[in-house]
């Protein structure tokens, strides 16, 4: 499996100076399996890169959305297999008592807020919403959970040949306590994240400004390291980088954390176009 990173930023797409080194793209993650599986975690501004650079004979991509806040589905309308006849394109999203997947998608992707209505797509898209049991695309097992986070939000958990990769970008598991819970059956995501190689996982905010922000829907990075520390995680990156946070910020918060806390696994700060690989559990940075 490989791992691609194209957007790593939370809440707005934030590019300028002050953020060229971890990228100031929402959103976006890669992941293509072995037998070319190509799946899409959200589709945040981030998603527009990726889609230059896919061949129009890859016939088949599948979008994984977690949940439809603008800064998980912006770049959505300019993902360029949308655009290209004969291109299957599915769209996955979370579940809704109320509205369809396409009807909630299609309040930003229609007008006046844009040009063009999905329907109106050349490509064959199809729209799904993700069961709440494990199911297959291609050989990625998919599991798919809901988390804490306002509105109807996902994580995902892709397994294959025993590498397991976590993805939960907005996710405030401390929610109600102020900490993890002792008892795992009250964690949110826990069982996405647990014995993961790779979690990707929402580190928004310092332990300082978490306070004034309680039921936003986003971690502290030292509550997202309890988080995974307790699932026996083996690597996280952090990710949702906040808009008011420039590179040299985000250096001094993550490597404050590997110096706070005493633990086990490995932090790697999110950064746009970083790579991993399961093979060789390495992972480069490809700008
Ligand atoms: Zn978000
Ligand atoms: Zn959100």
């Amino acid at each position: 499996m490989k791992i691609r990173l194209w957007g790593t930023r939370g809440s707005l797409a934030t590019p300028g100076p002050e953020t060229v080194r971890y990228g100031g793209n929402t959103s976006c993650v890669e992941v293509v399996g072995e037998d070319g599986t190509r799946l899409v975690l959200d589709a945040g501004t981030g998603i527009r890169r990726l889609g230059a650079i896919l061949s129009e004979e890859s016939s088949r991509v599948d979008v994984l959305l977690t949940h439809l806040h603008m800064d998980h589905i912006q770049g959505l309308g300019f993902f360029r297999p949308l655009d290209q006849p004969g291109q299957d394109v599915r769209v996955w999203g979370p579940p809704s008592s109320t509205q369809d997947l396409g009807t909630r998608l299609g309040r930003y992707l229609s007008p006046p807020l844009f040009p063009v209505r999905l329907k109106e797509l050349p490509c064959r898209l199809t729209l799904h919403e993700a069961p709440l049991e494990p199911f297959e695309i291609g050989a990625l097992r998919i599991e798919a959970a809901l988390v804490c986070h306002p509105g109807p939000t996902l994580g995902y958990r892709i397994s294959e040949n025993g590498f397991t990769v976590a993805y939960i970008p907005d996710h405030e598991p401390v929610l109600g306590a102020g900490c993890i819970a002792k008892d795992r059956e009250w964690i949110s995501g826990f069982e996405l994240a647990e014995g993961a190689d790779l979690l990707i996982h929402d580190s928004q905010y310092s332990l300082a400004e978490y306070p004034a922000r309680v039921g936003w829907g986003h971690s502290a990075l030292s509550h997202a390291l309890q988080f995974a520390d307790k699932a026996g995680v083996r690597r996280f990156v952090t990710f949702h980088h906040d808009p008011d946070r420039d590179d040299d910020a985000l250096d001094r918060m993550v490597n404050e954390a590997r110096m706070a806390l005493d633990l086990e696994m490995e932090i790697v700060a999110g950064t746009e176009g970083l790579q991993f690989e399961s093979e060789s559990v390495a992972f480069s940075a490809t700008m």
